[in-house]
């Protein structure tokens, strides 16, 4: 199998086959198809596994198939638990958002503010985000969840174990209800399981 079988369009397979990555791995084979028909899907899988091309493909070709963001309007959110995290998935995806289109940028604490804020008013389509910077860019008004089509909770049991469940319940509650929903967890059980059952409609697991 390679990615043009699950359904990636021809640019990002293309910019994948730069990067020399060209056969999906398991997590990868399995939940991209789903996630491309739209479906919410919940998928488990360590680090290391191939999570952040799973999420990120169905994501980029989302919002690569619609409208440039609206200014302070992103179409998509990642979520994870760390600031690293963040940069790791923001450098993974960049590349692949340059070759169809689509404009990334990180909203982490411990970094100024003004050069998030500036990439918002000029429009970003996805934006990176651990869940406390996300939550002041919301409060200063210069960050609207209303556009938002999908969402991804990266490593969702991570930001259980941190303490971080009452903002992303906070920030998911500002997404459209029915905006596509992505979650990758080690763990699905708990308070991870909380997530899901509010804010996940019908949603296919995939362990790898
Ligand atoms: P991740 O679990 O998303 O952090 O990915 C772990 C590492 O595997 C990263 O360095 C990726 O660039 C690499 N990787 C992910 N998917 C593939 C693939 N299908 N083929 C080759 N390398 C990959």
């Amino acid at each position: 199998t390679d990615f043009a079988a699950l359904g990636v369009p021809r640019q990002l397979v293309r910019a994948l086959s730069r990067e020399g990555i060209e056969t999906p791995f398991e997590i990868q084979r399995v939940t991209v198809p789903d996630a491309l028909a739209g479906r919410d899907v919940l998928g488990r899988g360590q680090t290391g596994s191939g999570k952040t091309l799973a999420f990120g493909l169905p994501v980029l070709t989302r919002v690569a198939a619609g409208p440039r963001a609206r200014p302070n309007h992103p179409r998509a959110l990642i979520l994870v638990p760390t600031r690293e995290l963040a940069m790791q998935v923001n450098d993974a995806l960049m590349p692949l958002g340059r070759a169809v289109g689509v404009f990334l940028k990180t909203a982490v604490g411990g970094v100024p503010y003004d050069r998030q804020i500036d990439s918002l008013r000029r429009g970003v389509e996805i934006i990176v985000a651990t869940p406390g910077r996300l939550g002041d860019l919301i409060q200063r008004g210069v960050c609207k969840l209303d556009d938002i089509e999908v969402t991804v909770l990266d490593e969702a049991d991570q930001m259980a174990d941190m303490g971080f469940l009452p903002d992303v319940t906070e920030l998911l509650a500002k997404t459209p209800a029915n905006a596509q929903r992505l979650l990758f967890s080690a763990t699905l059980d708990g308070d991870v399981d909380t997530l899901v059952r509010r804010f996940m409609t019908d949603p296919v697991t995939h362990s790898t």
